[in-house]
């Protein structure tokens, strides 16, 4: 599919994020007004709560934008999010009638602020890159037990937080908590030494499910995707991991990218999880592509210094899609809400420039990789952590905004009373 063409100029730059061809759909507003939802295009934001009060768009019996969140319009099925992106394109298409009607609407993005654009119902975690179990696994437990036997037969997850899900450019405060390191003969309540990041995709589910459904039904529920960092301290979670997994570790932040690049967008990069080593029951198989090719990137910026690249990655190397991991989720008979957020497990690829954690680049601390003005083996205080993503299509680009977060000191001991 070629570039849409549209009258917003910026929006036809062969490197702009936000073409014609993605509409992503975020939540925004302006200095002293409230948040509301809108649509990235070109260098602005549309503001869709207003053409739907106004009847300009007209998705439903009842508004599904009046309110500053997605999740109405998630809900409301795939119809709806079909007939919206049809109709936002010809109001935004090169030679629009509606031009003249939308255009006082537009925002420029450089006088927004943006928000979350759902509200996160629930938030499960994966591990399902491959190349990341099996760095963190050689590490944790040697080579030849680095993937668990259950790996390669079903997508491992676990329960998160959705209350700790922060939008992109809130600031993180390093965590405290029980740590033990091999060189320490008792457990310490101390600020986490070993804090991390994990570049991943956030899955995000529309329509709501009661029952087992089937990896193309999972499929069909998916409204969109957005960048995540599941922000990982390491040394609280070596400690703790066993036998119930991540508890404390994960739970201080994830940080998402502040538009939902919704699926149709997405439909042009899809492509095919790799070969099964050993085959999937029947439930889990994919009855076609549902991976994306989206590269994805990390930048590590000091305090006060410049931007570092310390990983260049793909969404292709996962071994297991979101479809997949959606599927698994309901094979109990676990309901699935509308705002429920699926992390798709740490994103690393096959050479070491492509690991998305500290942990793997730095290989547990052993070898710090380099930095604007020194090296790291994990986050420091001051350090601004971004993630980015891009599909690259044929004369446009399909673009995520930035998923970013700096990293605050830790704050005095919570327990100790003056
Ligand atoms: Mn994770």
């Amino acid at each position: 599919m070629p570039l849409l063409r549209s009258w917003v100029d910026s929006a036809n730059a062969p490197d702009h994020p936000f073409p014609l061809n993605n509409l992503p759909c975020g939540v925004f507003s302006r200095p002293g007004d409230e948040p509301r939802c809108g649509v990235a295009i070109g260098d602005f934001v549309l503001d869709v709560a207003v053409l739907e009060d106004s009847g300009v768009l007209n998705l439903a019996d009842a508004p599904l934008l009046d309110v500053p969140f997605w999740n109405e319009v998630m809900e409301a099925g795939p119809q709806v999010w079909a007939a919206l992106r049809s109709r936002l394109m010809e109001l935004l298409g090169e030679g629009s009638v509606g031009r003249a009607t939308v255009e006082p609407h537009l925002v420029p993005l450089a006088e927004v602020a943006l928000h979350m654009p759902f509200l996160v119902s629930e938030y499960t975690d994966f591990y399902a890159g491959r190349h990341h179990a099996t760095n963190v696994g050689t590490m944790f437990r040697g080579a030849d037990n680095a993937l668990p036997p259950n790996w390669l037969h079903i997508p491992i997850g676990y329960n998160g937080r959705a209350s700790s899900v922060v939008v992109s450019g809130t600031p993180v405060r390093r965590p405290w908590g029980q740590v033990k390191g091999p060189e320490q003969a008792v457990p310490a309540f101390q600020p986490s030494r070993r804090f991390d990041i994990e570049l991943e995709l956030g899955a995000v589910v529309g329509t709501p499910s009661d029952g087992p459904v089937t990896v193309a039904e999972a499929d069909a529920m998916i409204f969109g995707y957005v960048l995540l960092n599941d922000w990982s301290a390491r040394d609280i979670q070596a400690w703790e991991y066993q036998p119930l997994g991540p508890f404390q570790a994960k739970a201080t932040a994830t940080t998402i990218s502040p538009w939902i690049v919704t699926r149709a967008a997405l439909e042009p990069f899809r492509c095919s999880t790799p070969p099964r080593e050993v085959p999937l029951l029947p439930h889990l198989q994919e009855p076609g592509p549902m991976l994306y090719d989206i590269a994805l990137e990390v930048g590590l910026t000091p305090e006060g210094g410049r931007e570092t690249v310390i990983a260049r990655t793909n969404y292709r190397e996962m071994y297991y899609s979101a479809a997949q991991q959606l599927a698994h989720h309901t094979t109990s008979g676990c309901p699935m809400n509308t705002g429920d957020l699926l992390g798709s497990g740490t994103i690393s690829g096959a050479t070491k420039e492509a690991r998305g954690s500290l942990l793997e680049l730095s290989w547990g601390g052993k070898e710090p990789i380099a930095v604007d003005g020194g090296s790291r083996s994990f986050i420091e205080d001051g350090d601004t952590l971004e993630l980015r993503g891009t599909c690259q299509g044929d004369g446009y680009v399909i673009g995520f905004g930035a998923c970013s977060g700096r990293v605050l000191p830790a704050l005095p001991d919570p327990y100790r009373r003056p």
